[in-house]
């Protein structure tokens, strides 16, 4: 994409889009400059569109020299856009290291959504997700989360703004922590996307350490995917459950919600017919979200090749949505988008060379 800087030399330039506000002043400041200097590029980068150093005039002639020489402004490429009836846009993005990545563009009338990826694959083998088919391969930089927003944002133009971001495609976000916050601060910053605290979302399978971390280091929304309201059965569905159970997952989000108060949680849970659907399912998640300033988000278990799973009955879902409501739980169905692309939840795959080695596992255990 010729907006893109041509990559010249992989391994010694520094990608600018890797740093938020903060680790930039830093990388300013080693270089013996000015902090402002950071949201002088932020501003160039991230509103003026311009991404050729040597047309930075507020930048003195040595420092763009210097840029010019040692830094990039890099993102993963598009190479496959595929459009849906109902107007969802997926995009496989190519990495540097030849693995796809897919990001989703969803516009409704008040607002348009881009559901992102933060890890090249997926390592925590949740059995009702296709991510989780393709093993895993590596984090994401933060130039490569940002990059999937700025290149998208350019792809459908400013008459359409990205106005919320959501971390619920490919990979498990807070498990690539770092990156994942660097990315959320600039889509939150002023000076780069200035998108609301609300808008930001990161969806979670339950890494307990990183929730409890993740209410100091960067404000946005969280969302949990909880899919069972017993131990036995989440340790099936999410198994990262067996590492951090229910008891100590709930008591993350508690404390989360307590540090950025006036916020709730969003929990997930996937209808899964006959399997996490029953009353008795209901009644316990009521039990469980009272003790939690929380929305429930029900989502229509969306199907993928040689799975096992079927999605819950309307009917069904349906009486399990008033139970919750009635309980006092506010309670949503999540619109199913972009079907016929595979662009829904759990169905985003990319093209990822598995370095988990997971198939030889099942292989061996089958
Ligand atoms: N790893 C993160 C984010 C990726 S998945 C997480 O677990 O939250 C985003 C959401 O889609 C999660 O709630 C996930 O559980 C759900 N999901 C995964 N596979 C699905 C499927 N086949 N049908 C419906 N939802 C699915």
């Amino acid at each position: 994409m010729n907006f893109v800087q041509e990559l010249v030399n992989p391994i010694k330039k520094v990608n600018l889009l890797d740093f938020d506000r903060k680790g930039l002043i830093a990388f300013f400041v080693g270089l013996g400059e000015k902090p402002f200097r950071a949201t002088q590029l932020m501003k160039w980068i991230y509103q003026e569109d311009v991404y050729d150093f040597n047309e930075m005039s507020n930048l003195s002639k040595t420092l763009r020299a210097y840029l010019s020489e040692n830094c990039v402004i890099e993102t993963p490429e598009i190479v496959v856009e595929q459009i849906a009836s109902d107007g969802t846009i997926k995009w496989a993005m190519q990495t540097h290291c030849g693995n796809r990545i897919e990001s989703v563009f969803i516009p409704e009338d008040d607002r348009n959504t881009l559901c992102i990826s933060s890890q090249i694959g997926c390592a925590l083998a949740c059995t009702f997700c296709s991510t989780a088919q393709q093993g895993f391969n590596r984090n994401l930089a933060a130039s490569e989360i940002i990059g999937q927003l700025f290149v998208a944002q350019n792809r459908v133009g400013k008459d359409r703004r990205i106005t919320n971001v959501v971390m619920m495609g490919m990979g498990e976000p807070l498990l690539n922590f770092d990156n994942v916050v660097a990315s959320c601060n600039l889509m939150m910053d002023d000076f780069a996307y200035g998108l609301s605290k609300r808008r930001v979302t990161i969806s979670s399978s339950g890494v307990v350490p990183a929730i409890e971390k993740l209410g100091e280091a960067c404000d946005v929304s969280l969302a949990i995917s909880l899919h069972a309201v017993r131990d036995e059965l989440r340790d099936e569905l999410v198994p990262i459950n067996k590492k951090y159970p229910l008891t100590m997952l709930m008591d993350a989000c508690r404390e989360n919600a307590k540090i950025a108060p006036r916020r709730f949680i969003t929990f997930e849970y996937v209808m899964l017919d006959g399997i996490n659907d029953t009353i008795e399912d209901a009644k316990g998640l009521i039990k469980l979200l009272k003790t939690v300033p929380c929305k429930l988000n029900l989502i229509p278990f969306n199907p993928f090749p040689n799975s096992s799973y079927r999605c819950s009955n309307k009917e069904t879902l349906l009486k399990f949505k008033t139970l919750l409501n009635d309980a006092g739980i506010i309670t949503t169905v999540r619109k199913t988008r972009g079907e016929d692309i595979d662009a829904a939840c759990g169905q985003l795959v990319g093209q990822v060379a598995d370095k988990s080695r997971r198939h030889l596992k099942l292989k061996i255990a089958t």
